[in-house]
């Protein structure tokens, strides 16, 4: 029988238990979400009629501190996606120590159906609904697929509108004039580049040998494709949801991603116009780019692309999950078989949630740094990181993901336990 993702999100759990020593009351406590709220949000279409949305809040674990987690927009969103993309959340912000607990929203909508207008006023629509469930000191959304620095803004403004102040550190990923951060829009391909950076050079491979191929070219894929790209390495392919290019010698990404911007799609791209012109390509599906004969695979679009069906066809040597939950559990042990290095999104896509931490600590501060000190604090933040795990992996001979996991949870661990279990008794929460 297929698991849910849920399940399979929580199977990771119980392999790193394998290897951690935690009381029951703790691994029970991780097993289910503090809180889930399901909320229809009313919207006035441009024609007139009233359309009625679902939105998900979900807020998995608080132990650490307030929780945090993007907010997506997609038609494939349900609750039980937004509770594994929390419980994600939960031992990302562990994994980099960061001050947060995790958690996670989403509405189900195709967003590319709406005007601009309408988009809006069902983002505001959102926060009126949440409004009571998320606050600086509570819970802190966020970009994620199909949101972007546009739609925090408003939701930055209808939460001011609503508690009559202004609370710059609701939402993270807002644009820089209503106190952004500098470096948060490439933030999370950023982190994925300083771990790729650091841990290659350990299976001796220098960029200039090493082919790679992206799936998904939005905020996270374009940017770590052109971060790569800019260094030496060849990125031979990059996809969309309509579907992908290649070329052997590899792409100018930069030339990619500016025709994308410019154009709004990757469509037009495939038969005619500049970038067709800079670069010999062929066209390629989805499918066909996860299966290509290149060193570094790169998932960056969604969860659930490499699974029991497609794992054995995987060719590259290496595989960094920017995406969240892009190798299902089933595939990991047939990767790990064939000798595939996965390195998991709970560390190579940390980066967007760790400048988002510093946003939201600038927003607090009222102090506002240099885009150079932003990712230098990043550097330092995940490349230590990354060699723990790195270390824990090397010394237990667990996987990268487990030990990730067992790094996030010996953090979580502690902190349950240093909150102990009176509140219980006493309120019946935790
Ligand atoms: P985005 O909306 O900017 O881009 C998503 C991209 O994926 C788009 O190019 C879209 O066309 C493509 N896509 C959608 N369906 C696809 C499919 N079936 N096959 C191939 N491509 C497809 O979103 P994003 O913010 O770049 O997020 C991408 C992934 O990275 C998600 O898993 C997200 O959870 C994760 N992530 C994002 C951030 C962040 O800060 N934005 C942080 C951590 C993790």
């Amino acid at each position: 029988m297929t698991k849910s993702l849920f399940d399979d999100a929580k199977q990771r759990l119980d392999l790193a238990l394998k290897y951690v020593e935690m009381s029951e009351d703790a691994i029970e406590h991780l097993k289910y979400p503090k809180s889930s709220l399901t909320v229809s949000i009313p919207v006035r279409m441009d024609n007139g009629s009233l359309r009625i949305f679902q939105g998900y809040r979900v807020r998995y674990d608080d132990t650490r501190g307030p929780t945090k987690g993007g907010v997506r927009y997609h038609p494939n969103v349900t609750l039980e996606e937004v509770q594994s993309l929390a419980f994600w959340m939960t031992f990302k912000c562990a994994v980099l120590n960061l001050p947060f607990g995790g958690a996670k929203g989403g509405i189900t909508l195709n967003p590319k159906e709406l005007s601009r207008m309408e988009l809006e006023r069902l983002s505001r629509g959102y926060i009126d609904a949440i409004a009571d469930f998320i606050g600086p000191d509570i819970d802190i959304p966020a970009p994620d697929v199909y949101t972007n620095q546009m739609i925090m803004g408003w939701f930055m403004d209808q939460y001011n509108i609503i508690k009559r102040q202004i609370s710059p550190a609701v939402v993270t990923g807002k644009p820089l004039a209503m106190g952004g951060s500098l470096g948060r829009d490439t933030a999370t391909a950023m982190g994925a580049f300083y771990v790729i950076e650091k841990m290659l050079p350990k299976f001796q491979k220098i960029p200039q040998d090493t082919t790679v191929a992206v799936q998904g070219f939005g905020n996270a894929g374009a940017w770590i494709a052109e971060l790569l790209c800019n260094v030496g390495y060849k990125v031979v392919a990059v996809s969309d949801s309509q579907g992908g290019i290649y070329a052997k010698k590899g792409l100018d990404i930069k030339s990619v991603r500016l025709y994308k911007e410019s154009n709004r799609g990757m469509k037009a791209m495939y038969c005619q116009d500049t970038v067709c012109d800079i670069v010999d390509h062929q066209v390629i599906s989805n499918e066909d780019l996860l299966k290509l004969d290149v060193d570094v695979l790169i998932p960056a679009a969604l969860e659930n692309q490499i699974t029991e069906k497609n794992a054995h066809d995987i060719k590259a040597k290496f595989i960094f999950e920017v995406a969240n939950g892009p190798v299902t559990s089933a595939a990991d042990r047939i990767l790990e078989a064939k000798g595939v290095y996965v390195f998991p999104d709970i560390l190579v896509n940390a980066g967007g949630v760790t400048v988002s931490y510093f946003e939201w600590v600038q927003n607090r501060s009222g102090l506002y740094w240099t885009l150079e000190e932003v990712n230098q604090r990043l550097w330092e933040k995940i490349v230590m990181e990354a060699e723990k795990i790195w270390y824990i992996s090397q010394s237990l001979g667990a996987s990268m993901r487990s030990a990730a996991y067992i790094h996030g949870l010996n953090r979580l661990g502690e902190a349950i336990n240093a909150k102990g279990t009176r509140d219980y008794y006493v309120n019946g929460g935790r």
